[in-house]
């Protein structure tokens, strides 16, 4: 079993070791580490926010456990430089299209939600966006009109088997859960939907213990609102994914809570190779002083323990204890309390088991 742990920038290195005394206190049998540099980090040592050496540690490793990358000392750099292009570069080089963002109510926490605490107790959803296709990723341009009318344009698309692997990968997740998936899209209006949901329906004859219901986009995010407790796993486009996963992270409350991870189509002796990061970023605001909370980051470690290397055991027994830190008031300053980066650490290393 290879883990390439990627720190990155600001806050990354912090709260990654925190993950790693989490990780060698599992004990795993064969295990075997790397350590690379990424984001602006890199750019420092190498030049390049993503060198070769890095991406191929990442390639001949099993998962890859990420931090944050970003550093204000690189906002004047060539696009390309920028430390943000490291995460872009390593999805599309290692073929990562499926994003799985769990969002779930921790206890004791509702009222950090941006919802009413009896609304927020019932979130317990898991998106499915696909990362590689959409709009994001079409012919795109700027033009003037004849008469002088500047025009911008993203063209939309995708193609059937983009929605029939993430399908699968979104069918197989509800199969694990409470074996609910709904299909977020905008089949009224848009043919890119059309295809998807009838894509997604075709799939689903392959998964006769899931049930499947279709949803607008637009309702979709007032219900996320609304009732989000009636979610089990969300399957949707990359940019409705992008918008409803930032919408039900807010649902849940503090961004240092949240784990991601970015899933491909190579399988790895153990699983699914993947690579892991909280969703928020490197937070140049509070780098360096200890205050970062490493929750996210302890979660997304679980994450890769479950879906990279088949130790669904050991992904529980963190994700329990990061739990049972948070129901026994070991709060960051994120969330009104003032437990530094090591202290939840600790926290968290006492409660595993
Ligand atoms: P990115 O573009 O990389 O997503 P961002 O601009 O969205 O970055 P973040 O780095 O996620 O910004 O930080 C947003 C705010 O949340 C900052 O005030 C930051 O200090 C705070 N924050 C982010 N992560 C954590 C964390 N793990 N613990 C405590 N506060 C955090
Ligand atoms: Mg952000």
């Amino acid at each position: 079993m290879k883990i390439a742990l990627l720190a990155g920038d600001g806050i990354g290195p912090e709260i990654m070791a925190e993950a790693r005394r989490v990780l060698d206190a599992l004990s795993l049998p064969g295990l075997v580490l790397f350590e690379g540099d990424v984001g602006g980090a890199a750019y420092k040592r190498h030049g390049h926010p993503l060198p070769e050496e890095t991406l191929e540690m990442a390639r001949a490793s099993d998962a890859v456990l990420f931090g944050a990358v970003g550093d204000p000392a690189c906002d004047n750099l060539e696009r390309h430089l920028r430390p943000e292009q490291a995460v872009l570069g390593l999805r599309s080089a290692l073929g990562l299209f499926a994003n799985l963002r769990p969002a779930t109510m921790f206890a004791g926490l509702e009222d950090m939600s941006a919802l009413r605490p009896e609304i927020a107790r019932e979130i317990d959803v898991l998106i499915v966006r696909e990362l590689n296709g959409d709009v994001y990723f079409g012919e795109k341009g700027m033009r003037t009109t004849p008469d002088g009318v500047r025009e911008g344009y993203d063209i939309m698309s995708y193609n059937e088997d983009e929605v029939r692997r993430i399908a699968h990968v979104a069918f197989r997740a509800a199969q694990g859960r409470k074996k609910r998936l709904c299909s977020v899209d905008k089949a009224n209006v848009l043919e890119t939907s059309q295809l998807w949901r009838d894509v997604v329906v075709e799939t689903a004859a392959e998964y006769p213990d899931v049930t499947l219901s279709h949803m607008y986009v637009d309702n979709a995010a007032m219900q996320m609102v609304r009732n989000p407790g009636q979610f089990d796993v969300m399957v949707t486009g990359n940019l409705f994914g992008d918008i409803l996963s930032d919408q039900a992270s807010m649902c849940v409350g503090s961004i240092g809570l949240l784990a991601s991870a970015a899933l491909g189509e190579r399988q790895t002796e153990f699983g699914t190779f993947g690579m892991y990061e909280p969703i928020h970023g490197s937070a140049p605001d509070i780098a360096g002083q200890g205050t970062a909370n490493p929750s996210a980051m302890i979660l997304s470690l679980a994450m890769l323990l479950r879906h990279s290397l088949g130790r669904e055991d050991d992904a529980a027994v963190i994700e329990a204890a990061v739990a049972k830190t948070l129901d026994d008031g070991i709060l960051g300053a994120d969330l009104g309390g003032s437990a530094g980066t090591r202290a939840i650490g600790d926290a968290v290393l006492g409660r595993l088991k």
